[in-house]
């Protein structure tokens, strides 16, 4: 059998991860199977053992290790249980902790609302968000999600989902770049615009002032 139905298929795995282009995958296919074997067996090892000790926290979907119950943000008492702040991907996690001035607890979304890519509400963590807000006390709900549209669409809704819950619902405020993941801002504008939030106002409150 040939080599390219192997590498078609390495190429098409590679290709599903985030910003990974068709192109970038094949690169990466051709070099871990050809002269980067020795990679490709620490990324085999590497992966497998982080399989084994890694696993989602069943109440905010960061990832935590296996041993746990719940992860550290959700169990640690130095953890502002009133501030919750809600991400699309447990990835965007380490650039808010970076900037240090967070102190609530997280739940990530898994994604956004997306028409294009047939990505609905109920395919997201929200069920889960809005029974954490009944059932937790939480008074401020920051929405940290990215600048795209699909995601300021996913923050309306949510705020709308939100609100009848009587908890204050807010953004990041400004210097986020536009179209952009919170993940890639660096930590001085992440920081101000977490310091300085803004209140996300359903469209059908506002008409009512
Ligand atoms: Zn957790």
């Amino acid at each position: 059998m040939d080599a390219e139905p192997h590498l078609e298929r390495l190429t098409a795995c590679l290709s599903r991860l985030p910003g990974i282009g068709k192109r970038s995958a094949a690169r990466m296919a051709y070099r871990l199977m050809g002269d980067s074997r020795d990679l490709s067996r620490a990324l085999i090892d590497t992966l497998q053992t982080a399989l084994n000790e890694v696993r989602t926290c069943p109440q905010c979907g960061c990832l935590t290790g296996a041993d746990q119950a719940l992860c550290r943000f959700c169990v640690g008492t130095d953890r502002d249980s009133h501030l919750l702040c809600v991400v699309e991907d447990p990835g965007d996690i380490p650039a808010i902790e970076k900037t240090g001035g967070f102190r609530g607890r997280y739940h990530a979304l898994m994604g956004h609302i997306s028409p294009m890519q047939g990505t609905s509400p109920d395919d997201l963590r929200i069920g889960a968000l809005l029974d954490r807000v009944r059932k937790e006390g939480i008074e401020e709900v920051v929405l940290a999600l990215n600048t795209h549209v699909e995601s300021d669409s996913t923050a309306i809704y949510l705020a709308e989902r939100l609100k009848p819950l009587n908890v204050r619902v807010t953004r990041p405020a400004f210097g986020l770049p536009a179209a952009s993941g919170i993940g890639y801002a660096d930590p001085l504008t992440l920081s101000r615009a977490m310091a300085g939030r803004n209140e996300v106002i359903p469209v059908n409150r506002r008409r009512d002032d």
